[in-house]
């Protein structure tokens, strides 16, 4: 479906002082995106939420695990006061992928809460019929949301999809902006609360929208590849290959597909800056692809371009290490002159003495 949304002038243009976030990860998620952004330290979530972070709205944080909230109806609240239209400005959050209920047989594939006057279940589906078009910006967390992931690759009985699938790639949110993506799987902590932030700037009125790119990314994260950010990008250069998990060299034989992937954890590493897959000996399996799983699968056999580019540099790889080797034992050699014997042999000009 493609969704409009009923909001238009002064609300579109942002200055706000206080901001909701209605986060729900009852799509097919394994929650592993907020479990992730709970280490965030670029800002931290829990700066954001206690006003620590200079120039952001107030923001009241919806999520059901880290939510003060014990549960149920009380949690629920603040959503069904925002399908009614009560509560603006508010930033949904989307975890997960959305399954297609159109062929969900005789039950449902997701619910979350209860329709109070038949008593049963809502989908998520429905929430996001109802929030979408109300929301001031739609923020898709993780591959699942951002594409489909996992829950949406061939075989699946569910017909899942990423949100732009379900909302339209053209949607655009009651504050004049596109599905923001932050794929991942999970999400890079950071990543994701630097797009938040962005967001939020944004919906105070004092930064232009996030730049996105064709597959409603943050242009500034995923615009390199994992392979331009790769501790190991140096062996890649010299042809100089692992051949198992133990080795510190390239992985691209036993696996790797950082040199086609779009994501910045090697250069930003996983939590305080630390990790980073290839550089901690994982290789890179394309999780915050569009095109993940299926185009990256079986893990861990060579990607065909990876067998191509490593037999193209060979003959150049092999042979610059040989002489680098050469160079790097010269300049691990002091220079000759460096003695205690009892003749000068700096080649020093007395000519230029005093
Ligand atoms: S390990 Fe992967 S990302 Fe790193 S240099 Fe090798 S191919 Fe590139
Ligand atoms: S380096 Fe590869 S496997 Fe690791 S987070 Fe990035 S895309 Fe996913």
């Amino acid at each position: 479906m493609t969704a409009t949304n009923p909001q238009s002038g002064s609300s579109r243009r942002g200055g706000f002082d206080e901001v909701h976030i209605l986060w729900i990860s009852e799509g097919m998620s394994c929650d592993g995106d907020t479990v992730s952004v709970t280490a965030a330290s670029q800002p931290a979530i829990e700066d954001v939420v206690t006003g620590l972070v200079p120039g952001l709205p107030t923001v009241h944080l919806h999520n059901k695990v880290l939510s003060p909230t014990v549960g149920g109806e009380e949690f629920l609240a603040p959503y069904r006061a925002a399908a009614r239209g009560d509560i603006e400005p508010f930033i949904l959050v989307i975890e997960g992928s959305i399954p297609n209920e159109n062929i969900h047989g005789d039950g449902y594939w997701t619910s979350f809460g209860n329709d109070p006057d038949t008593g049963q279940p809502l989908t998520l589906n429905w929430w996001i019929d109802r929030l979408a078009p109300r929301a001031w910006a739609v923020v898709a967390i993780g591959t699942c949301a951002a594409y489909g992931g996992i829950h949406a690759m061939a075989g699946n009985p569910t017909g899942s999809m990423g949100l732009a699938d379900y909302l339209g790639h053209d949607f655009t949110s009651a504050g004049n902006l596109p599905i923001v993506n932050v794929p991942g799987c999970p999400v890079q902590p950071d990543d994701f609360m630097e797009t938040l932030t962005w967001v939020l700037y944004h919906a105070a009125g004092t930064a232009p929208p996030p730049p996105l790119d064709d597959q409603l990314r943050p242009q500034w994260i995923f615009g390199r590849t994992v392979h331009e950010g790769c501790d190991r990008a140096g062996y890649y250069e010299q042809a100089d290959f692992a051949k198992d998990y133990n080795s510190p060299k390239c992985q691209v034989k036993i696996g790797c597909w950082g040199p086609v992937v779009n994501c910045n954890v090697p250069k930003r590493g996983w939590m305080g800056g630390l990790g980073g897959c290839p550089n901690v000996g994982g290789i890179c399996i394309a999780c915050t692809m569009p095109g993940f799983p299926d185009k990256f699968m079986p893990f861990m056999d060579m990607p065909p371009g990876g067998s191509l580019s490593s037999r193209a540099i060979k003959p150049y790889g092999s042979f610059i290490r040989r002489l680098r080797g050469i160079t790097n034992a010269t300049a691990n050699t002091e220079p000759k002159w460096r003695h205690n014997r009892e003749l000068l042999t700096t080649g020093y000009d007395p000519h230029y003495r005093p």
